[in-house]
């Protein structure tokens, strides 16, 4: 096995010790739903292994500030957060192994899970916690200016637009507080959205219209970006109407809201008609000894919290299902 252990701090952790032939529980995932998992089933002396995936800590990782998870009463971070949880699987045990899982063979008794490194582990439980991608706009030239002006990330891009203009595609809460982390940098941010009224709440609602650098274009679709070697432009189309305007921008942020990370479960676990995966209120896929937690099986809460809480009921409702089979 590939020793991609990150440590953070000098307490020893479990993957100092040789693991086990079969693991009790493998973690899919290092956003909150997975860190939450980790420390609850490290807690319970499980010694669990938890695969990071390729973005460490998930979408949490990629926001500036995070005002309303609980205990951070001045606002932390996303990237500290996420740390901050890493450091607290770590101190009671967790393995972390930096690694992205190509396949999950559900059929059992024990499960396996291999990797883009080469690993094969086998596990008695699984807790997915995959959580979540941006959408994209599936429009001409997004992903091609991709990395060139097209963005989904304003925390790792943002610099680069210093004084340039540029749009955000969105209503949600993602849009606005992404929107006013760019009015840092840039000289005019335009919202557009494909509605009259935002999804967003009202606390980000009030800072985003008191902001001059912030505009919004209503009732309006990106249908294209446009730009030889980068972003020159977007093409936009007002829903009522139909007629279409270029708007000149150097930087266009995409905030429409996520799909599941579920191509690993397709055929295999039972998911809804948006693909995401269905687990009951214990937290249970469809099949028994996996269970779910964070994005990959919420569509409606959404939250670092409420992920965090999914990843500990999943945690502990694993540690009933393992006692239980012995
Ligand atoms: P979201 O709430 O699902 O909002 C997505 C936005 O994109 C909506 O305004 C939607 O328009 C629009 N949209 C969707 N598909 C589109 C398309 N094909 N073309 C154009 N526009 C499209 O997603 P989110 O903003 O990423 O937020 C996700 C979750 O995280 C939410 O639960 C949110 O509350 C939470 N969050 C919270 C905070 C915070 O509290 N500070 C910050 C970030 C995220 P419609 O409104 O017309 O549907």
């Amino acid at each position: 096995m590939l020793d991609f252990n990150l440590n953070l701090d000098d307490e020893p952790t479990a993957g100092a010790q040789p693991r086990p032939e079969v693991e009790n529980v493998i973690i899919i995932g290092s956003g909150p739903a997975g860190w939450s998992a980790a420390i609850y089933t490290a807690r319970a002396d499980l010694r669990p292994l938890l695969i990071t995936g390729n973005e460490l800590g998930g979408q949490i990782a990629l926001t500036t500030e995070v005002e309303n998870f609980p205990g951070f009463d001045e606002a932390i971070q996303g990237p500290e957060l996420v740390e901050r949880m890493q450091r607290q699987a770590e101190r009671f045990g967790t393995e972390v192994l930096i690694d992205y899982v190509t396949e999950l063979d559900v059929t059992g008794p024990t499960f396996i899970v291999k990797t883009a490194s080469g690993s094969e582990f086998r596990a008695r439980s699984v807790i997915v916690a995959t959580g979540a991608s941006p959408r994209r706009m599936e429009v001409p030239n997004e992903e091609r200016l991709t990395g060139r002006g097209v963005s989904y990330c304003a925390t790792c891009d943002g610099f680069f637009f210093r004084g340039k203009e540029v749009v955000v595609v969105g209503g949600g809460d993602s849009a606005l507080q992404e929107a006013l982390f760019l009015t840092k940098f840039a000289s005019k941010v335009r919202i557009i959205h494909r509605r009259d009224s935002l999804r967003a709440g009202a606390t980000l609602q009030h800072r985003a219209r008191e902001v001059p650098k912030i505009e919004f274009i209503w009732n309006s679709v990106v249908t294209s970006v446009n730009g030889e070697a980068k972003v020159e432009s977007v093409a936009v189309q007002d829903v009522n109407t139909g007629a279409s305007r270029d708007l000149a921008a150097d930087g266009v942020f995409v905030y429409i809201g996520h799909l599941p990370n579920n191509q690993l479960f397709e055929g295999k676990l039972a998911m809804d008609d948006q693909g995401y995966l269905v687990t009951d209120k214990l937290m249970r896929t469809s099949v028994p000894g996996i269970f779910a937690a964070g994005e990959i099986q919420d569509h409606r809460f959404k939250q670092a919290a409420t992920s965090a809480g999914q990843g500990v009921a999943a945690a502990m409702e694993c540690e009933k299902y393992l006692a239980e089979l012995v």
